[in-house]
């Protein structure tokens, strides 16, 4: 297939305007939990979303962006069969960051010698040495949901996720990415089907296809992807809003309770543990929190409200506050 007809500038604005949302939607979650006292604490899974939105950038961005305004025939079925492949794995890449992000303990790899393979060099490396099957289960998705759902407290973020994920959107995109992979291109020179004869036996038809593709499948699966890519940007954020907000509680845990006090300079909300707030009026002293790039404010310890939060934020937060009032390393 001979390339020379691309729209190169309009594929590149519709890639941007794609990131542009990516970025948009993610700008959201920190405004709705501005209550944080430093925009980089308590993100342990910062490298997961980060992962999850450089694939979105650089695979299914512009892979949609070619497939949306390909030319030809032979190009457009090209970057479709690739990005439904692209798509599907956005969805199984997903599943592995939920395995690593709740420490399911699930396998990440499908054959290794060992786990200990798994560790070392990239995954063409990996898969040379990895050539056997490996005992234990093994990430899919729906394992990963099936272990959430079983060790942890579900909450909010959770719910929507799996409702996204049983959309019959993203199940026909499973579909058609299995077809893709065990049955036959999405678009091809040939298409297969069965066929149910008088006789009650279905025969395997293979017919050639027209050179050009069939434009309402074409636009079928484009609007379909369209779709796809917007529910996996909200897949991502309400990833980021567990990992910022609210992360799962497993089964036996409780929440621990928060202070919201203001800065004095920016006025923004801070949280902090009320021993440590005690601490402070008895010493009579302020703490100061660089909370953001431009303030290094004083906090007025009046409490505001309290709220509940995950036991690992408040432990992130409590050794914060002491790390900066005690000047001490925790
Ligand atoms: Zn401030």
């Amino acid at each position: 297939m001979k390339i020379n007809s691309l729209k190169v500038r309009k594929i590149n604005k519709f890639i941007n305007r794609l990131s542009k949302e990516l970025e948009e939607q993610m700008r959201e979650i920190q405004i709705s939990n501005s209550n944080y006292n430093s925009e980089d604490m308590c993100i342990a899974g910062t490298p997961l979303y980060l992962h999850l939105n450089s694939y979105m950038n650089e695979n299914v961005f512009p892979a949609m962006g070619l497939a949306k305004y390909a030319k030809s025939s032979a190009e457009k079925m090209f970057f479709c069969n690739y990005l439904c492949i692209l798509l599907y794995s956005f969805i199984e890449l997903y599943a592995q960051c939920l395995n690593v992000y709740y420490h399911l303990d699930l396998i990440p790899i499908h054959k290794a010698v060992d786990r200990s393979v798994i560790s070392g060099g990239g995954i063409v490396e990996q898969t040379k040495q990895g050539l056997f099957d490996i005992s234990g289960r093994v990430v899919s998705i729906e394992s990963v949901i099936k272990e959430l759902s079983k060790k942890y407290q579900t909450n909010e973020y959770f719910e929507i996720i799996k409702n996204i994920l049983e959309m019959d959107e993203i199940r026909r995109l499973k579909e058609l990415r299995n077809n893709q992979l065990h049955y036959q291109p999405v678009f091809g020179r040939f298409n297969q089907s069965y066929i149910l004869g008088n006789d009650g036996f279905f025969t395997i038809n293979i017919s050639p296809n027209n050179a050009d593709i069939d434009k309402k499948e074409y636009f079928e699966f484009v609007s379909l992807s369209e779709r796809i890519i917007n529910e996996e940007i909200k897949l991502i954020y309400y990833f980021v809003e567990m990992i910022i907000d609210k992360k799962m509680l497993l089964k036996e845990e409780k929440e621990r309770k928060l202070c919201v006090v203001k800065c004095m300079k920016c006025k923004r909300d801070l949280l902090l543990p009320e021993e440590i707030i005690s601490y402070m009026k008895v010493l009579e002293v302020l703490p100061v929190f660089p909370h953001n790039n431009e303030c290094n404010g004083k906090v007025n310890l009046d409490i505001i409200r309290k709220v509940n939060v995950h036991p690992e934020k408040y432990c992130s937060i409590a050794f914060d506050a002491i790390r900066r009032t005690i000047g001490e390393d925790c």
